[in-house]
């Protein structure tokens, strides 16, 4: 363990001489302490893990708190030392860092539930205050995805799959490039353990072949561009083994047919060399036509900035070429890290932070997100948005002044409109390309001019919510349906309690003015006469139930209440049980069950008030529930042993073997399911198509009928469609 704190101290002094040494050697000792008799799965000293996390640290070259809680970042969680006691000996920054990074590692990202999506947003928060946090919680997720050999394939697959899903791209939009492939090509190596075998195998035996052709080509650039006067380091590689795979998954091609493996790069002293270097290559090598990307005077959201080009490089092989000066280079190793300076320690002051928070602030993402979320109420719907505002490639277009402004791929002019301001995006009518007037759906491309034509009395409509992108847009968009819709339903609350009154001899009028209707108000646990006929309108609360609060028993004619069509929908269904579901806490409430997922008993699900409908039920994972106005969700839940027979299908692709759809029919009849249709057709050469449709009780039934068919010899795959 000496030798493990000497090897860091020498590790940090030699980027930030001025390091606090005595803290350092501190916080190791306070969590080599806790930790002790602790192993990891690997049978190591646990504490080997947070020393492995504080080398990462000071990879990204960070401070000493950051160091000092990677050290200390399972203390509190793991072993008896509380958050305390970490801020007692090593003051409120550390205890800050080691805090955020706690909760950060109570948060798993693949699960769905609100909860889960709440404590994210309030990590995003937490990390917007201090990027720190994340560095950590990025370092701890490399060391835990470098030694994942030891965990249960369960966990490898989750793990992996999150790492993918939201490490991987954290890591990219801060710009740590080599961080970011690391964490892609070990996720990738446990989802696609095939898939990886293949390609490593792959790639190994092509590097043995490109050798020599990376060892000529680097040389022949390097003489040439020495001649002309340059001085440049050129370094060839081969692509990281997931970017080659997700090259083959989106072209559809085989590994042999995937161009540009080989990548060379040009480092060189200004940003006027950039250009004329490129002169140089495309004067001896032929560029291929749109290949060019110049992200020096476009650079990404990351602070990327390179010049790229593809060209048919000696031996007609294609090649990309990267042109980037030595600082470019540098931030395109170390991202946001880059722009750390460590300054003199000054005698006294009471730690070295340096983070330098205006180049922090560059990350203009992050601001975004953190504003966002304030519009965005529901947690799931925040959480969908960030995963689309982390994942997807940008396109960069223009103001017609010519301000570049950079959209998610597939963005449309409406987020473009949002974008510069919400007041254009709401009035928003057209938009002029390139001065051609075009469809507001239609998707923006780097390049393009955008112009956005207003009109005072348009407005955003339903349907914007198909072809706006952007988290801004979208949680805009869906602001303003809400209020519409809260203001229709006051309305229309109004209007049937109004008439309800009317029947039961009351007026509405008198009952506001006197007070009486607080009555109601309270009955129904709300806090206003507005928010009552809002709950009214949206059929969250009967209009009955409120005459009933309003009119004492004897007064009231119950036949003379005439039915509207919402009390119809919200009545109590006579008869309980008949759906099995549960609506905070009752079971008899008129549900009904969406097409587009139709769940089942056991199935996760969300309720929607509909109105008119009742509470229709989704499949929480379903795609079109997230669309739906979060302000209209209402928990439910499934009756405990509810079994409703509910209608579902199932595609069953089999070999095309005589036989085989008797015995298929034979395991549903043994399962106890009738089939009630199937569709069934020869598909490719050998494969047979079929679907079934049947009814089932619930979950547990459904999946033991999936398992038993995939016994049956011949099928290939069954699933719920
Ligand atoms: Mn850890």
């Amino acid at each position: 363990m000496e030798a493990l704190l000497s090897d860091l101290v020498s590790r940090v002094t030699a980027y930030h001489p001025e390091a606090d040494v005595a803290l350092l050697t501190q916080a190791f000792t306070f969590g080599e302490r806790h930790h002790t008799g602790q192993r990891r799965k690997s049978g190591e000293a646990y504490f080997t893990h947070p020393v492995s996390v504080a080398r990462v640290i000071t990879e990204l070259k960070l401070d000493t708190a950051s160091l000092c809680a990677a050290l200390l970042h399972d203390t509190v969680e793991d072993t008896k030392a509380t958050i305390d006691d970490v801020q007692r000996e090593f003051g409120d920054e550390v205890a800050f860092l080691v805090e955020g990074v706690t909760k950060l590692s109570k948060f798993n990202f693949t699960s769905k539930e609100d909860r889960q999506a709440e404590s994210f947003r309030k990590m995003l928060l937490h990390m917007a205050k201090d990027i720190r946090v994340l560095l950590v919680k990025l370092a701890d997720r490399l060391d835990n995805m470098r030694t994942l050999e030891h965990m249960k394939p369960d966990a490898q697959e989750r793990i992996a799959r999150e790492t993918l899903d939201i490490y991987a791209p954290l890591a990219n939009r801060l710009g740590i490039s080599w961080m970011k492939s690391e964490l892609e090509d070990l996720s990738f190596k446990y989802l696609e353990p095939d898939a990886y075998k293949l390609l490593s195998d792959k790639t190994a035996a092509l590097m043995q072949v490109k050798d020599g052709y990376i060892r000529r080509t680097s040389a022949l650039l390097s003489s040439r561009l020495a001649e002309a006067g340059f001085n440049a380091e050129v370094k060839g590689r081969v692509k990281h083994l997931y970017s080659i795979w997700r090259k083959m998954t989106s072209s559809r091609c085989e590994f042999e047919q995937v161009y540009d493996i080989v990548g060379f790069r040009a480092v060189v002293e200004s940003v006027a060399d950039c250009y004329a270097v490129l002169g140089v290559v495309h004067g001896m090598f032929t560029p291929i036509p749109g290949r060019f990307k110049d992200y020096i005077a476009l650079p990404k959201p990351n602070m990327y900035q390179s010049l790229h080009t593809t060209v048919l490089g000696p031996e007609r092989e294609r090649v990309e070429m990267q042109i980037r000066t030595v600082d470019m280079n540098r931030v395109a190793e170390l991202g946001i890290a880059a722009h750390w300076k460590y300054k003199e320690k000054s005698r006294g002051a009471g730690h070295d932070n340096v983070i330098d928070y205006k180049d922090a602030q560059r990350f203009h993402w992050l601001r975004q997100l953190m504003d966002w979320q304030k519009e965005l109420k529901d947690p799931q719907e925040f959480l969908e948005s960030v995963k689309v505002d982390l994942f997807q490639d940008e396109v960069y277009v223009f103001t017609p002044k010519g301000d570049v402004r950079v959209f998610p791929r597939s963005a449309t002019p409406i987020d473009f409109a949002y974008a510069i301001h919400s007041d254009v995006g709401e009035r928003c009518s057209g938009a002029r390309v390139n001065g051609q007037i075009v469809p507001l759906r239609s998707q923006l491309r780097s390049g393009d001019v955008v112009e956005i034509l207003t009109d005072s009395s348009k407005h955003p409509t339903k349907d914007w919510l198909d072809h706006a992108v952007t988290s801004k847009a979208r949680g805009k968009i869906r602001a303003y349906l809400r209020s519409e819709q809260r203001e229709r339903s006051l309305r229309l609350g109004r209007e049937l309690l109004e008439r309800a009154l009317h029947s039961a001899g009351l007026s509405y009028n008198k009952v506001v003015k006197t007070g009486a209707i607080t009555k109601a108000v309270e009955a129904a646990k709300l806090g206003s006469v507005e928010e009552l006929l809002i709950h009214v309108g949206y059929g969250r609360v009967a209009v009955d139930e409120v005459v009933r609060a309003l009119a004492p028993p004897e007064q009231k004619a119950p036949e003379a209440i005439k039915e509207g069509a919402v009390e119809k929908v919200i009545r109590k269904v006579t008869g309980r049980d008949t759906n099995g579901i549960m609506v905070s806490g009752e079971s008899d409430v008129l549900v009904r069950f969406s097409k587009c997922c139709s769940p089942l008993p056991g199935d996760e699900i969300v309720g929607f008030i509909t109105r008119g409908r009742g509470i229709t039920i989704h499949r929480r994972a379903c795609a079109k529930s997230l669309d739906l106005d979060p302000e209209r969700k209402v928990k439910v839940e499934w009756d405990a042993g509810a079994k409703v027979p509910r209608p579902v299908c199932l595609r069953v692709i089999t070999a095309n073997r005589p036989g085989i759809l008797a015995e298929v029919g034979q395991t549903f009849q043994k399962c106890g399911m009738n089939i009630e249709e199937a569709n069934c057709r020869a598909a490719e050469a050998d494969r047979a198509l079929n679907l079934f449709s049947f009814t089932v009780g619930d979950l547990s039934s459904l999946k033991t009928v999936i398992r038993q068919l995939q016994k049956v010899k011949g099928v290939l795959s069954v699933e719920r469609v």
